[in-house]
């Protein structure tokens, strides 16, 4: 055992799970087997005792001050992934007489977001890019918002397309509902204008096997009556998501991660600098090779957390992604679906991975280009 954790390391672009700061791992590491106080891993703890309660309180007090969280907003710590909200969101707030619910769907996820929801009520689709591939975030005058929709959803950063809102879409008065699994805490968020965020922690806030889900107080009154227990927001929210037994250990790491913003980086602000730094590295090497990296979305719509682009042929990409991996530089194989290269540098990446990245795509296109 022992050794130094940092000589370890690689450069990982991986979409998710993904990376986590280093000083994250640390402490964790530092702590794994006693936290000081307590003389027991976190791992070990009942999720009823103090200090179990302590570690709850201090990532919703995080999580408050980092999006500027409204009192009249609940912060659930869930279990299923984002792919159990696609379900329990239209179940919980769809369900019910004259109800309806608009989709904008700018990549995969929000695809199977609306598959589960059509299941329980009433959809409609305002605005696709499936036609066009993809590659870009719809302008609010395309949206063809209804009249009466219970709640207007989107995924404001397509993981697998690499496809990313700058801002908030309009929404025609009704509550905003977001998959944010990619991109949360990764900028400042105008909550106000959200009636539901939800996210799976192994993007960019913590572990897999925690979902991070934020209500406002009026779309849980909404939940249905007759639900699985565990399926019912309202439920959540009055056992202060205790109702069974939470992911520990998983909660323990997103407060870490939303220390780390705080203390580390200075919050959402800054957090958000840092990523259009980061991106813009990238997205620079692409505009600047003359056609040999094409990026796939458009640029107005590129994402700041997963960065996807294709090079001449496939066989050029499969060299790209194994050159990478011997140097260091892992995780870059587009989803099967998109293909090509994915550069997903979510928070925890830092300036230097994403900069050895650009050098290579520079030295390898001046070698193949
Ligand atoms: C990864 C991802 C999901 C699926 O998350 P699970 O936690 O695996 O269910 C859903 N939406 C987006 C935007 C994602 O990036």
């Amino acid at each position: 055992m022992g050794g130094n954790l940092m000589e370890n390391r690689i450069h990982n672009f991986s979409a998710g799970p993904a990376i986590l700061p280093v000083p994250v791992l640390k402490q964790a590491q530092k702590d794994l087997v006693a936290l000081p106080s307590l003389g027991m891993s976190v791992m070990e703890i009942s999720h009823r005792c103090k200090a179990a309660d302590e570690i709850f309180e201090t990532t919703e007090r995080n999580l408050r001050e980092l999006l500027q969280l409204p009192e009249n907003y609940k912060v659930l710590f869930l279990q299923g992934g984002a792919s159990l909200q696609f379900s329990m969101v239209p179940m919980n707030v769809l369900r019910g007489e004259g109800r309806s619910a608009d989709y904008i769907l700018t990549g995969s996820w929000g695809e199977k977001a609306i598959k589960e929801a059509k299941k329980e009520g009433t959809t409609r689709v305002v605005w696709t890019g499936k036609e066009s591939n993809f590659v870009r975030v719809p302008t609010n005058e395309e949206l063809e918002l209804s009249a009466d929709s219970t709640y207007v959803h989107f995924t404001s950063n397509e993981t697998i397309q690499g496809v990313q809102f700058a801002s908030e879409p309009e929404s025609g008065g009704a509550p905003l509902v977001c998959d944010a699994s990619s991109d949360i805490l990764s900028r400042p968020l105008d909550v106000s204008r959200y009636g539901l965020i939800y996210a799976g922690a192994q993007k960019n806030i913590g572990p897999a096997g925690l979902t991070l889900v934020i209500i406002r107080e009026d779309l849980v009154a909404k939940s249905a009556e007759n639900l699985p227990t565990m399926l019912s927001y309202r439920v959540h929210v009055e056992n202060k998501s205790l109702y069974n037994t939470p992911p520990v250990f998983a909660i323990y790491i997103m407060m870490l991660v939303t220390r780390w913003l705080l203390e580390e980086i200075g919050g959402l602000e800054k957090m958000g600098e840092i990523n259009r730094r980061k991106a813009g590295l990238l997205y620079e090497v692409i505009d600047a090779s003359g056609g040999f990296y094409r990026g796939h979305a458009d640029p107005a719509s590129r994402s700041l957390m997963n960065v996807t682009w294709r090079l001449p042929d496939e066989n050029l990409e499969k060299q790209f992604v194994s050159e990478a991996t011997k140097l260091g530089l892992d995780g870059l194989k587009g989803h099967r679906s998109v293909g090509g290269i994915r550069a997903s540098i979510y928070n925890a990446m830092p300036l230097a991975g994403v900069q050895a990245l650009a050098e290579f795509m520079k030295d390898f296109q001046r070698k193949l280009g």
